[in-house]
């Protein structure tokens, strides 16, 4: 089992797994992997918090997405620590691509506000993480990573 990042070891556990900062808790209490709060991801980002622990970040923020996402520079999820984007893409099967089917807005509605849902585009192919030492944001809610530092780190 992978070891849980420093950063995470204070939030909630959910079966074994620390549950990040800007996913969606339902509301009987059952936090949404699939399901990340866009809205808080974004404020987060800004304030340059990472987006799975919520403490500051200093120095490289990595940004994960699929293979345009990271061709672009252009992300919808938040930045995070690269140790805790790291982490993500080991365990987390919506990140790695193991679990490549999203739900329905639909389902999501019951749940969530529909800001805070994932594009019901399909799923992209591989996912990978990138570190940069800054990014701006966008309108519309999309970060735009700039100063790119290292190569591309894909799934495994
Ligand atoms: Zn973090």
């Amino acid at each position: 089992m992978t070891e849980i990042p420093r950063a995470l070891r204070d939030r909630p556990l959910w079966h074994g797994m620390p549950v990040p900062m800007n996913v969606v808790w339902d509301r009987n209490g059952t936090p949404d992997f699939a399901s990340l709060n866009h809205e808080l991801s974004v404020a987060l980002g800004k304030a340059r918090q990472c987006g799975m622990c919520g403490k500051r970040m200093r120095g490289e923020a990595a940004f994960i997405g699929g293979p345009h996402s990271l061709e672009a520079g252009l992300f919808r999820d938040g930045p995070m620590h690269p140790e805790c984007a790291r982490y993500a893409m080991q365990v987390c099967p919506f990140v790695s691509g193991t679990h490549r089917q999203y739900r329905s807005l639909d389902v999501e509605r019951e749940h969530a506000t529909p800001i805070a849902v994932h594009p019901t585009a399909p799923p992209p192919q591989q996912m990978g993480l990138i570190r940069c030492r800054r990014y701006d944001m966008l309108p519309g809610g999309l970060f735009h990573a700039v100063d790119r530092v290292g190569e591309t780190e894909w799934v495994q």
